[in-house]
């Protein structure tokens, strides 16, 4: 059987994850947060001390990777590296930066290229990431490429942060969402892009119920 796949591409804190999540549990569809799984092998590169600038480092680190997806009883996906639940991991600040460099090393994004497409081939998804409807789903039923200006996303990451208890500064949260994003639109391999037949959302001047009313209206022009 041939299963729908949706995917959602965008830079970091357009409201992807959030939107992704509440459109899969309407649809009754699989959600897979592409970022975690990235961020699940830094936590691995960071457990080890490698250096994620040295593919050297990085590479052997794969070979036996044990990663796994699980989800909790609301639908909220889990990651568990090698056993152990790194959900909350993964969060951390300084991830997001790990998670970006061992994004652009190739053999890495190999490894989690099949990861990802075998989850659509057993289920209906809503995938989200930075290359789902360029490299990942290219034959994706719907694509949408959701971005907001950098400073709507900076505000929208401080106030999340803030809501963890995690110490944070907007200038600091600017900066780097700026290098994140320079970051995954240069790299070599996969960069992050919107595919020639995603459909442009644009958050910054909508609040998440907007967005998400737009969503659905673009989600069910695509799939009856
Ligand atoms: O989406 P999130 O911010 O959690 O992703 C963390 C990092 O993982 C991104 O900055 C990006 O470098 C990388 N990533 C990627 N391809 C994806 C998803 C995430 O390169 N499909």
């Amino acid at each position: 059987m041939n299963h729908k796949s949706i995917a959602i591409d965008g830079p970091a804190g357009a409201g992807k994850s959030t939107l992704a999540r509440k459109l899969a549990e309407k649809l009754g569809f699989l959600y897979v947060d592409t970022g975690a799984i990235y961020r699940t092998v830094a936590v691995k590169v960071l457990w080890e001390k490698a250096d994620p600038a040295d593919p050297a480092q990085v590479i052997p680190l794969l070979e036996g990777l044990e990663i796994h997806i699980g989800y909790d009883s609301d639908g909220v996906q889990r990651m568990y590296l090698e056993g152990e639940d790194v959900s909350a991991a993964i969060r951390k600040h300084k991830v997001s930066g790990v998670a970006s460099q061992v994004s652009a090393i190739p053999e890495v994004r190999a490894f989690l290229l099949d990861f990802q497409r075998k989850l659509a081939r057993e289920s209906n998804v809503v995938m989200d990431g930075r290359d789902i409807g360029t490299v990942v789903l290219p034959q994706a039923d719907v694509k949408i490429f959701l971005t907001a200006a950098p400073e709507a996303r900076a505000k929208r990451r401080l106030l999340e942060l803030e809501q963890r208890g995690e110490a944070a500064d907007f200038d600091a949260i600017l900066r780097d969402i700026k290098d994140r994003d320079w970051q995954d639109e240069h790299r070599a391999i996969a960069p992050l892009k919107q595919a020639a037949d995603a459909v442009l959302l644009d958050t910054t001047h909508l609040d998440l119920g907007q967005s998400m009313s737009q969503l659905l209206f673009l989600v069910k022009e695509k799939i009856k």
